[in-house]
């Protein structure tokens, strides 16, 4: 069986993406449990070869061309399908993004392979790797175990492993790959999302609602909470989704990162997701009738109750302690 992993790479704004770099730690730790190599593979990127080997693993194929210069997912499964055809790996890894999301489904599909998404640990047991992944609405740890004698293929939840320091630095090798005959569609032009009005990384105080706060209406009491403190207001993605309130208030892994120095969390579970947008606040706040909900892990300080009763009285408070 073979114990080699392959990492496929995502760059954005001329930058190998952090996902990238964790799951580049998370393959070399499993490759060095397995025997086996770790090789990451760049895609239309060829500048960034010489950072994504800095990340470490024991190659970089670095596939270049036309068809490669913007993301499709035809041409990247198809380049994906020739380094795994011209290697013999065990695994194939990438960051569970938009784009994994988009082509790792085709890709698996492709080998009639399992494919274990948004993956939160990977062990070995019993000489077989066994992948940990959250289910009902994060509240259960699920344990996956592939029973095939292929390829696995796994995309790696953002912040759930580390960036590991680099050990070693990969060799750069050019894969030549073949498109002749894939039918690639063409990107005219990459539009980014308008930031909008809503700048939160430049505030100090953060009231974020979640799915918890109920409806529309009921979002009133985040806004009057946020208003009472001079604060910004935010939110995870059901409201944003939901359209409470506006998609550019939310924080999170697919919004704003924030690090204001205090940043309250109204009726949110702590997702993943969520949490890499804003745990570099400086003191986080959470109320949330679920003493066991996660984010209570990342809290400085926790209140374990009915949001609608809870932020009523301290906005009472605020409002009298500043007369
Ligand atoms: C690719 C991808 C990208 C994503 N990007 C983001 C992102 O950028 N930002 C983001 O936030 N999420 C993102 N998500 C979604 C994320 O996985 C979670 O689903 C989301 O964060 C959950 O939001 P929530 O905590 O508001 O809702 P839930 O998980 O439903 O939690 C609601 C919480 O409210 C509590 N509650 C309910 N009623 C009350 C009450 N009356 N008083 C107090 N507490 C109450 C509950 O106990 C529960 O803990 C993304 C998901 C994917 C797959």
């Amino acid at each position: 069986m073979s114990k080699n992993i392959l990492v496929i790479a995502e760059s954005r704004e001329g930058a190998i993406k952090g996902i990238t770099k964790e799951a580049v730690g998370a393959a070399v730790q499993l490759a060095s449990q397995l025997g086996g190599e770790v090789h990451t593979m760049l895609l239309g990127d060829a500048e960034l070869a010489t950072e994504l080997a800095a990340c470490g693993g024991a190659k970089v194929l670095q596939a270049a061309g036309d068809a490669l210069a913007a993301y499709t997912p035809e041409a990247w499964t198809a380049a994906v399908s020739s380094a795994i055809e011209a290697g013999d790996y065990a695994l194939v890894v990438t960051g569970h993004s938009y784009q994994a999301i988009d082509f790792f489904p085709r890709l698996a599909a492709a080998y009639d392979a399992p494919l274990v998404p948004d993956v939160t640990a990977v062990t070995i047991e019993d000489g077989g790797l066994v992948f940990t992944r959250k289910v009902m609405n994060g509240k259960l740890d699920a344990r996956t175990v592939p029973v095939v004698e292929g390829v696995i293929f796994a995309s790696l939840q953002q912040g759930a492993f580390p960036v590991q320091e680099a050990t070693s630095t990969a060799t750069v090798e050019e894969f030549a790959v073949d498109l002749a005959g894939v039918s690639v569609r063409k990107v005219i032009e990459v539009r980014e999302a308008e930031k909008g009005d809503v700048d939160l990384s430049a505030a100090d105080i953060i009231v974020a609602g979640g799915r918890g706060v109920g409806d529309k209406d009921k979002f009133g009491v985040v806004f009057d909470f946020a208003e009472a403190l001079g604060a910004a207001v935010g939110a995870s993605r059901p409201p944003c989704d939901s359209e409470w309130v506006e998609h550019e208030r939310q924080i999170g892994s697919s919004g704003q990162v924030v690090a204001p120095k205090l940043y309250f969390a109204l009726g949110i579970s702590g997702a993943i997701q969520h949490l890499v947008g804003m745990r570099g606040s400086q003191c986080i706040v959470a109320v949330n009738k679920d003493p066991n909900a996660a984010i209570f892990q990342e809290a400085s300080y926790g209140i374990v109750g009915d949001l609608h009763e809870v932020v009523p009285a301290l906005l009472e408070a605020v409002k009298e302690a500043r007369g």
